[in-house]
């Protein structure tokens, strides 16, 4: 479904398809038609729901028509929100006229009494610097026609109560307000019911489960190494489409350098990457021109293409619903894919927060005759310990385990196999073949060599 299908004008879809987004997320579909209609709205979601988008989006539809002054006001209990919120709504805003301005606390005031004096139309402020501001008659509120709550509950937790009924009383009645937040404590009920009329409710569970059909293993390996792993990977493994996650764009920049000085096929896709660049790489993936895509978060939501078979996090996600973002990019709706995580030794305690967020354990898995250049001990350590802590009650061992989760589950990735306890006391790494049958140990063929590096064949 494209924005424009929501009921936005053309200046604000055209504003989101330049951020990149080629798909309203779920809180965007339930919420813009909502506050289009002028309707009060509590909004039950996180940040990485898409919630920013989803209640500036119809502002801007609102603002683009009328008179030129203050009308729509943001609160976030922190400057960082602020500045962020800020950031987006500029970026939405960016082929209309309307004029967004920010303020927090912490810096100077003079700065933030001239951007205000130069007429803005939509501010995102912090409760307190607010009110500093109001007092010192830098601001007229009396023309707000919407207020937005954002983490309304992390507002309330920090002490804001006082400073948000300070400033309910400053605005006018008749207006519509939107309040987001992850939770309801009695304190905020309270505020909203001072705040909000007659609201619609937009319950959003945080996405907790990857779907059915994805196959999911951790690399443990040195940080050095993890460009030559993942090069040994794609190596041996069966790719028609790939998405390769980083951290940070210059991370993905880098990264998708030295696989296109490999020979293979791929485009980084960032936020710094302009539009044009970005639907080209996407494009290109879609139709099987490139193989892999070199992407940060950014991309990690809204992305639908079909047929990507593997994810790999080059870096570990910061947080559990990242993970489980970026690997529902592979194996949509009923298909299957493999997402593999690429795991340096600072990075298992993020593995771990994501496996106690699935319930579950990710098996590890070494790459057979890879050189890993770690002592058999330590590869031992990086591979078993952290497996441990979070493996399901009511296993065998931590071997079995792992066998019984990965066994036969690579479809086309025949070098891979599960690591065991046994397999490092030696050096397994750089062991060619075992007492395993099947692929393991043997360094399979490549898979349609030099083909599948430069595009499809
Ligand atoms: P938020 O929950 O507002 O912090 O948004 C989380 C992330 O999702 C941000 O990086 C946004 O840029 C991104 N985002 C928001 N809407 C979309 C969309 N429709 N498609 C792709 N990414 C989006």
């Amino acid at each position: 479904m494209p924005f424009a299908a929501l009921g936005l004008p053309q200046p604000v879809t055209k504003g989101v398809r330049a951020a990149g987004y080629t798909e309203p997320m779920p809180i965007q579909r339930k919420a813009i038609p909502v506050i289009l209609s002028g309707r009060d709205l509590i909004g039950a979601a996180q940040t990485g729901t898409g919630k920013t988008a989803a209640f500036i989006l119809p502002i801007l539809a609102r603002l683009l028509a009328g008179p030129r002054r203050l009308r729509a006001l943001v609160l976030t209990p922190t400057r960082e929100l602020a500045a962020q919120v800020e950031t987006n709504a500029r970026d939405y805003a960016r082929f209309t006229s309307v004029e967004v301005g920010v303020v927090y606390g912490g810096v100077p005031i003079p700065p933030q009494e001239r951007m205000l004096r130069s007429g803005i139309d939509l501010l995102v402020a912090t409760p307190g610097r607010l009110l500093d501001l109001h007092n010192r008659l830098a601001l007229r509120l009396d023309y707000i026609e919407v207020l937005v709550l954002d983490e309304a509950d992390r507002m309330v937790d920090m002490g804001f109560a006082p400073d948000l009924r300070r400033i309910l009383k400053l605005l006018p009645t008749h207006r519509q307000t939107l309040l987001f937040s992850a939770t309801m404590p009695p304190d905020l009920n309270q505020v909203a019911k001072e705040a909000l009329r007659d609201p619609a409710r937009i319950d959003l569970a945080p996405p907790s489960r990857p779907a059915a059909g994805i196959t999911q293993a951790v690399y443990p390996v040195p940080r050095n190494l993890k460009t030559e792993l993942l090069e040994e990977i794609l190596s041996r493994t069966d790719v028609h489409s790939m998405i390769v996650f980083t951290r940070t764009k210059h991370g993905a920049d880098r990264l998708a350098r030295q696989l296109g000085r490999r020979n293979f096929s791929v485009a980084p896709l960032h936020g710094n990457r302009s539009q044009s660049q970005r639907e080209r790489a996407l494009g290109d993936l879609k139709r099987g021109r490139i193989q892999i895509l070199v992407a940060t978060d950014i991309a990690s939501r809204g992305i639908d293409v079909e047929g990507i078979t593997h994810v790999v996090n080059y870096d570990v996600p910061h947080t559990p619903e990242d993970y489980v973002h970026r690997i529902g990019r592979t194996g949509r709706v009923d298909a299957v894919g493999d997402a593999f995580t690429l795991m340096g030794p600072e990075e298992q305690k993020d593995v771990v927060a994501i496996e106690r967020f699935l319930g579950r354990t990710i098996p590890r898995v070494l790459l057979p005759d890879f050189n890993y250049k770690m002592r058999p001990r330590e590869l031992a350590i990086s591979v078993r310990s952290e497996t441990e802590r979070v493996r399901p009650k009511g296993r065998g061992n931590h071997a079995g385990a792992i066998h019984r989760q990965t066994g036969g589950a690579h479809r086309g990735s025949t070098a891979h196999r599960p690591a065991t306890a046994g397999d490092h006391g030696g050096s397994a790494a750089h062991r060619s073949g075992g007492p395993s049958s099947g692929s393991f140990g043997r360094r399979p063929k490549h898979v349609r060599g030099v083909d599948r590096r430069r595009g499809r064949p």
